[in-house]
């Protein structure tokens, strides 16, 4: 039963498998931070690793200088009230705040700038999961098909797709909202 939040890249680091980047992401450096995180919930006692103690961001800023709203603070906290992957997936039957106009940088579901330019994701490979491909028939829409979609036909598209989190309208508003800048 989904009760209660588990930070996992919190637990990753605990477990070993990387440290926490000034992104906020979980990083290790055979693949950066291109994957998922899976948690096994158990009470049995296991063997287990010593947490990952270094910290290989040393003085890079890129993933501060490279994103778009300014979100990333010191400490390695990300400012939610600036996030465009708050804003797109998160925010619920709200309006994005006018003073983030101009600032999207396109983006209309969730925000890779901080990982696409984080210089450990140069060693991520291309994932073999056919389940991870895009669905074909959303390759060549435009904007306006975008705009136009029917939510009859949006619940078709993105039954099993995470697109599903920020709902019909949500993407809708999005869209509107990039569509503004
Ligand atoms: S996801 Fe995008 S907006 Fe959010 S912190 Fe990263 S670069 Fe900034
Ligand atoms: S871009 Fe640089 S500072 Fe940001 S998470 Fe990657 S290594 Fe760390």
């Amino acid at each position: 039963m989904d009760s209660a939040p588990v930070l996992e890249r919190t637990w990753a680091q605990k477990s070993g498998l990387g440290w926490v980047g000034k992104n906020g992401n979980l990083i290790n450096k055979q693949s950066g931070s291109f994957y998922f995180i899976a948690t096994l919930i158990t009470d049995l006692e296991l063997e287990y690793d010593d947490p990952f103690a270094k910290d290989y961001c040393g003085s890079c800023t890129k993933c501060i200088d490279a994103c778009p709203t300014d979100a990333i603070l010191p400490g390695k906290i990300i400012d939610g009230s600036r996030c465009i992957s708050y804003f797109t997936i998160e925010l619920k039957e709200m309006l994005i705040p006018d003073n983030m106009k101009g600032q999207f940088d396109n983006w209309a579901f969730g925000c890779d700038t901080c990982q696409d330019v984080c210089p450990w994701n140069r060693f991520s490979k291309p994932h073999q999961e056919p389940a991870f491909q895009p669905i074909p028939a959303i390759l060549d829409l435009s904007t306006q098909d975008w705009l136009d979609m029917t939510a009859e036909s949006f619940k078709q598209l993105f039954r099993d797709s995470p697109l599903k989190r920020a709902k019909y309208e949500g993407i809708q508003r999005n869209l509107r909202f990039i569509q503004q800048d």
